[in-house]
């Protein structure tokens, strides 16, 4: 050994690290966090969907930045005490607020196995790049789209359906909107979606400069639908006035009520009006799996761009979002710089094209994994059968619900969102409101169940998105009694 390697050695034996002195006492305790991971997950159904955190919880996150060191054992302790207990409760048979996965233990052990392997995604020639492609990949392949489109994971559906509006933007600006910026468009661009349209993509127009003005919603139907002969009018009106029509965005399951746009018609009109058709899959786009349902979003894959959510019906845990573009030049185009310090060499590392280039992350994480090891462990075709599942058990909640007197169906059911609520005879608007309301909140604070709340065309309803591989019809039926229950407590309890 030389001087150097003689001096690093020395130097190593005083070095710090975050690396455990014992590993032996480290392999210990991550047995212990293993056996009480499993657990905790095969005993979800006995636990409470939610709870309220005490004050003595509460207080716990008040402390102030440790300074010095407390051994891993207690600080374990302290998560197993006043974090584990109080969950979102996504994970449980019985949560259908707003929209979520509802995890799997396989896609657990990814994130543990992605962390310890620790690569960066922001690109480079290794196996966890190879990886994310393929899952890329599988996800173009599942929805139908070419196998020359491109496309990148990211965090959730919200960044997917950024990414594929700034290919819009870019593509349809007729200048260099990278260059020279939202100010150089001649004639101002204008994006249409339905007035269901998820609120993501107010926000990606605010992002890209567009403002939220340049959305126009367009009135739907009575399914919920977007109005097609609206929608002509709409970009007809807007030729006429000086403006251009660039993008139609089609969404597959609004978040509202699941309703899914004639996408056919809508890939039509964008092709006569030469307009970017991107559709907000979120919810539905892994409908094309399956088998029962796949019908629903028949033309899916012709669409310009999709964005879809793997941490939805794939069951990810959070955060994995993927954004697919039919024309892969144009979505590098979008984003791809080449800085001094990210050259790519001819062998080694940098061999690879970097990943970096398809979004606005540099670094990036690892979370193809989780998607590949459930895709692999289960293969796609059960994945297909789980979404046609939740779809037979929200038609079982539709029908108790239209067969119980003091219920109503708030919208048509389309595919797994049911939309109801409680109503005596003789109640105002407001006072129905009230007690609905009351019975969302009670169903969540006595652990029983997790659903949210919408108003649909001024109407207020509870809402139930079984988007839940752990549902069965008897937790509906739960759901159906107790909403009745506490429905006829609260009513006669005077709050009308
Ligand atoms: C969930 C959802 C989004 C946003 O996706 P995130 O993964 O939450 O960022 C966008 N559109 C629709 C229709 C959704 O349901």
């Amino acid at each position: 050994m030389d001087r150097l390697g003689q001096a690093a050695v020395a130097e190593q034996e005083v070095a710090e690290t975050l690396d455990p002195a014992d590993w032996r006492q480290l392999h210990a305790l991550s047995h212990q966090v293993m056996d009480d991971a499993v657990a905790y997950l095969r005993d979800v159904r006995d636990r409470p969907v939610w709870q309220e955190m005490p004050a003595g919880v509460r207080a716990v996150f008040k402390a102030p930045l440790p300074l010095s060191p407390t051994p891993l054992r207690d600080v374990y302790r302290q998560v197993t005490e006043h974090v584990m207990p109080y969950p979102m409760g996504n994970i449980h048979p019985r949560f259908w607020s707003w929209y979520m996965g509802s995890g799997n233990f396989t896609g657990a052990l990814a994130d543990f196995l992605a962390a310890i392997q620790g690569s960066n995604l922001g690109g480079g020639n290794h196996a966890a790049a190879l990886l994310d492609q393929q899952v890329v990949g599988w996800c173009r392949e599942m929805v139908g789209m070419p196998e020359t489109a491109g496309g990148t994971l990211v965090s959730g559906g919200s960044m997917a359906n950024l990414i594929g509006l700034t290919v819009a933007r870019n593509a349809k600006a007729g200048v260099d909107v990278r260059e020279h910026g939202v100010a150089s468009i001649e004639k101002p661009l204008r994006f249409y979606a339905s007035d269901q349209v998820h609120s993501c993509h107010r926000k990606a127009m605010e992002a890209l400069g567009l403002g939220n003005g340049a959305l126009r919603r367009i009135p739907t139907d009575e399914s919920f639908r977007i109005d097609l002969a609206a929608l002509q009018e709409a970009i007809d009106q807007d030729r006429a006035a000086g403006f251009r029509p660039a993008c139609v965005i089609g969404t597959a399951g609004t978040v509202n009520t699941g309703a899914i746009d004639d996408l056919g018609a809508l890939a039509a009109i964008s092709a006569r009006e030469d307009l970017w058709f991107h559709v907000d899959g979120c919810i539905g786009a892994l409908i094309a799996i399956a088998p029962g349902n796949a019908h629903r979003v028949a033309g899916i894959g012709r669409a310009d761009s999709i964005a879809l959510d793997p941490h939805k019906w794939l069951h990810a845990p959070f955060e994995v979002g993927c954004a697919l573009v039919r024309d892969a030049a144009a979505h590098r185009d979008a984003f791809a710089v080449t800085p001094e310090y990210l050259e790519s060499a001819p062998r080694g590392l940098a061999s690879a094209p970097w990943l970096y280039d398809y979004g606005l992350q540099t670094t990036r994480g690892f979370r193809a994994l989780k998607v590949w090891m459930a895709l692999k462990e289960h293969g796609a075709e059960k994945f297909g059968r789980l979404i046609d599942q939740n779809i037979a058990q929200a038609r079982h909640l539709d029908r108790l619900v239209e067969a119980e007197p003091l219920l109503e169906l708030a919208a048509p059911t389309s595919i797994n969102i049911v939309c109801y609520r409680y109503r005596p005879p003789g109640m105002t608007e407001e006072a129905l409101k009230t007690v609905n309301v009351e019975i969302m909140l009670r169903l969540q604070e006595e652990g029983i169940a997790a659903v949210s709340d919408t108003t649909i065309r001024g109407r207020h309803c509870l809402r139930a998105a079984i988007t839940n591989h752990r549902t069965r019809l008897s937790d509906l039926d739960l759901l159906v009694a107790e909403t009745l229950r506490i429905g006829a407590a609260v009513a006669s309890s005077g709050t009308r």
